[in-house]
C-alpha cells in the first residue's frame, strides 16, 4: 500500500489549527483510507506528513511499547514523551530504560509544575483521594497541552476494543481538546494482536501485566483485577465513576463524544 504517494501534501508550518469542515472531511478521508493499512504504514504516513511536528505520548502500556518498537523502525525522529505525574510505578519508570536500551528511543519525561510533595502540601493531602479529575488535569492534561505547543499531530496507543469511550476512535481525527490531529495506529488492533506482537518480537513490557494488572496508570489509582473481573480497565480509579484520565475522552467537533 503506497500510503505516502497517496497522501495529501504536508501541511505548512502555519497551517491554521482551526478545524474547518473541509479540514475535518480531509482527515476523515485519510482515516478511511488508512483503515486497511498496517500500524507501521500509518506511523510512516503520519511521520511523512507531520514530522517534525509529530509527537507521541506514552504511559508505557503494551500498546505504547509496541508503537515505540515500530517508531524505532519507521519514524525514529518522532518526539516521544511520558506524562511523569510523580505517581507512576517504579516498574513503569524502569521500562523507559529498557525501551531505550533495546530501541535507542529516548522517551522524554515531562513533569508537572509542582513536585508531588509541593502539590500535596498545596492541597492539604493527596488530591487523587478527593478529586482525581483535578489531579489528572493538573498532572497530565496541563502537561500534555504544554507539550502540544508547536506540534501538529500526536499519536496514541488507544484501541477501539478497550472501552465504550474508545470504540469510535478514528485512525486519524481531530483532537479538539489539544488542537492536534490525533493518529491512532492500533485503533483496529485487538488485545491479542498487541500481545502477539510483544511476544513474537520480544518487545519489553511492564512486568505488572503478569501480576494481574492489564491496565496500568498511576499507582494510587490502579489495582490488580479481582477474580472474575473481565474489564481490563476495572482496576483504574476503582470505586469511582471515573474511567479515563481525560486524554482520550475527546468531544468530536460535531459535538458527539467518543
Ligand atoms: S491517575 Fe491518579 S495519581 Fe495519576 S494524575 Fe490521575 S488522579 Fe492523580
Amino acid at each position: 500500500m503506497n500510503l505516502v504517494a497517496e497522501a495529501t501534501p504536508k501541511p505548512s508550518e502555519t497551517e491554521p489549527r482551526i478545524a474547518t469542515a473541509e479540514f475535518l472531511a480531509e482527515l476523515a478521508n485519510q482515516s478511511t483510507r488508512l483503515e486497511s493499512a498496517t500500524p507501521e504504514e500509518i506511523i510512516a504516513w503520519a511521520s511523512e506528513r507531520y514530522a517534525p511536528h509529530l509527537t507521541m505520548a506514552t504511559a508505557f502500556g503494551p500498546e505504547g511499547c509496541v508503537i515505540l518498537s515500530m517508531i524505532a523502525e519507521v519514524a525514529p525522529e518522532t518526539y516521544v514523551f511520558n506524562l511523569d505525574t510523580g505517581y507512576q510505578f517504579q516498574q513503569t519508570l524502569d521500562l523507559r530504560t529498557r525501551i531505550a536500551e533495546k530501541y535507542g528511543v529516548e522517551v522524554d519525561m515531562l513533569q508537572p509544575e509542582l513536585t508531588v510533595p509541593e502539590y500535596e502540601v498545596k492541597h492539604g493531602g493527596p488530591l487523587y483521594e478527593t478529586n482525581p479529575t483535578q489531579c489528572c488535569f493538573d498532572r497530565k492534561i496541563k502537561v500534555l497541552r504544554q507539550a502540544a505547543l508547536g506540534k501538529q499531530a500526536w499519536m496514541s496507543g488507544i484501541r477501539r476494543d478497550q472501552s465504550a469511550d474508545r470504540a469510535q476512535a478514528a485512525i486519524v481525527g481531530w483532537d479538539e481538546k489539544f488542537s492536534l490531529v490525533k493518529v491512532s495506529p492500533l485503533a483496529n488492533w485487538t488485545k491479542s494482536d498487541v500481545w502477539k506482537r510483544i511476544l513474537d518480537k520480544e518487545v519489553p513490557y511492564n512486568p505488572l501485566h503478569d501480576q494481574g494488572y492489564p491496565s496500568i496508570g498511576c499507582w494510587p489509582c490502579t489495582r490488580a483485577l479481582a477474580d472474575g473481573e473481565t474489564d481490563d480497565r476495572a482496576g483504574r480509579w476503582s470505586g469511582s465513576a471515573k474511567t479515563e484520565c481525560g486524554l482520550h475522552t475527546i468531544q468530536e467537533s460535531d459535538g458527539s463524544g467518543i
